[in-house]
């Protein structure tokens, strides 16, 4: 049988494993974690509306049923294209084809030096610190020495205005109006600013311009603070430094501002397209290799229309698992391979518990359907049944009570300061 190796169990491994599932070949998935993260639901996470559990799922339970499917929880170091072999944590992998999809991670940009005082929401172990951090904070708070220390403490900035940023802003300004009034009676929370920090213009950069404004105006009535066109230049772990040399005083700042491909190293490097995307052509494969596929995040399918790439999304992850799924078979059947073409299935993103900004194709809409329309396609993409079970009936409770189970301290956090 003949032996793919998929790096990366996020969307475009994992449809990708679950489509080749049944062919006689020997499939050995790998993820540095055990689990699929759900990575649009990770602010959800962060401001203790859902458990981890809800939005992380166990890769060996997906597979329980499939005997061809192997998973090794292991991180993959390089690439040798010579001898067909992947160095890893757990030792020499060989394979017949191989496949990356492993995604991407934190871009810091100049924040590189000052990464560990800040929190980036792009992991479970992230969002799980930004809970924490911020839960701690303000248990601290309660024994500051003045108000305007006890400010800095429970301020927020959060770096990014793109569909993340927005998200996590929302919940916790929600989290600041009707759970922490509840919870901490003896916190003046007028201190408190949240503070949106966005480099460009406008919000929401790759969706519409009625989107962006929606977002704009949603999030400045739950009392946010939008600053745009002001990139962040430092952090001393007490102030934001701004590019005019202003600054913000906060111990909490949300990192939410770039991400940058995974690389692997003995890859050649005329595979990279400029941002460190690895080039493909229409059927996924790597220039010049016969042997090595990219999808997802970590491939640049570039086209007039995309000259980029295309954008980021788990959409694009999964359609272009399913196509070199179906393009195996036929490569294995001795039949043509049939071209990409990305169907764009559009845009979306919540403000808080009751409002969405969607931009389909044909369809932009905002407000209280384009949440429901949010919260449906969300519950529907999770994976488990108990999941999306669970996942609703906290939607529907927090809908209408306003509050958020979820606010237990369970320090990760390491800060060097
Ligand atoms: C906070 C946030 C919110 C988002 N919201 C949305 C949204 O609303 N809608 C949307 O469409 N998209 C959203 N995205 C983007 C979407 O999550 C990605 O486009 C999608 O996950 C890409 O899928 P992928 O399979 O390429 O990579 P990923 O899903 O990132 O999976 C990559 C996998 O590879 C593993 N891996 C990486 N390196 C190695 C290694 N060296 N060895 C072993 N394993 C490795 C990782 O552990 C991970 O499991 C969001 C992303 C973030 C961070």
């Amino acid at each position: 049988m003949k032996k793919i190796v998929i790096i990366g169990c996020g969307f475009g491994g994992l449809t990708l494993a679950k489509r080749l599932s049944k062919q006689k070949v020997e499939i050995l998935l790998i993820d540095k974690n055990n689990y699929h993260t759900f990575q649009p639901l990770l602010y959800q996470v962060a401001t203790g509306g859902l458990e981890a559990e809800n939005i992380a799922y166990p890769v060996r339970k997906i597979f329980r049923n499939h005997k061809n499917v192997i998973f090794r929880m292991s991180e993959v170091f390089s690439v040798n294209e010579e001898t067909n072999t992947l160095t890893t944590n757990i030792g020499e992998i060989t394979y017949d084809y191989l496949v990356i999809a492993t995604g991407t991670t934190n871009n810091f940009f100049n924040f590189e030096k000052v990464k560990d005082k800040i929190l980036p929401l792009k992991t479970l172990i992230g969002a799980f610190n930004i809970r924490s951090f911020f839960m701690q904070n303000l248990e601290r708070s309660l024994l500051a020495k003045n108000a305007e220390d006890q400010a800095e403490i429970i301020n927020v900035a959060v770096i990014g205005g793109g569909p993340a940023g927005i998200e996590v802003a929302g919940a916790i300004a929600e989290m600041k109006k009707y759970v922490l009034p509840l919870d901490f009676p003896e916190l003046d929370l007028s201190t408190m600013n949240i503070v949106l920090f966005e480099a460009s213009d406008r919000l929401l950069a790759v969706m519409s311009d009625p989107a962006s404004k929606h977002a704009y105006k949603y999030l400045k009535n739950m009392g946010i603070t939008i600053k745009l066109s002001t990139p962040v230049k430092d952090y001393d772990g007490k102030h934001l430094i701004l590019d005019d040399g202003s600054t913000f005083k906060t111990d909490t700042v949300i990192w939410t501002a770039g991400v940058k491909p995974v690389k692997l190293s003995g890859l050649k490097e005329t595979h990279y397209h400029p941002g460190n995307r690895l080039k493909v052509d229409e059927f996924n494969r790597l220039s010049e290799s016969k042997t090595i596929f990219a999808i997802g995040d970590v491939a640049a399918y570039v086209s007039p229309e995309h000259p980029k790439g295309l954008p980021m999304l788990a959409p694009v992850a999964i359609q272009q698992a399913k196509l070199l799924a179906n393009n195996f078979k036929l490569m294995w059947a001795g039949k043509e391979l049939v071209p990409f073409t990305y169907k764009n299935k559009g845009v979306m993103a919540t403000i808080g518990r009751k409002r969405a900004v969607v931009d389909f194709p044909k369809w932009k809409f905002h407000g209280l359907f384009a949440w429901f329309i949010w919260m449906f396609i969300h519950i529907m993409s999770l994976i488990g049944f108990r999941n999306r079970v669970v996942t609703l009936i906290n939607w529907s409770l927090s809908y209408f009570n306003y509050d958020k189970p979820l606010g237990i301290i369970i320090p990760l956090f390491k800060r060097n300061d």
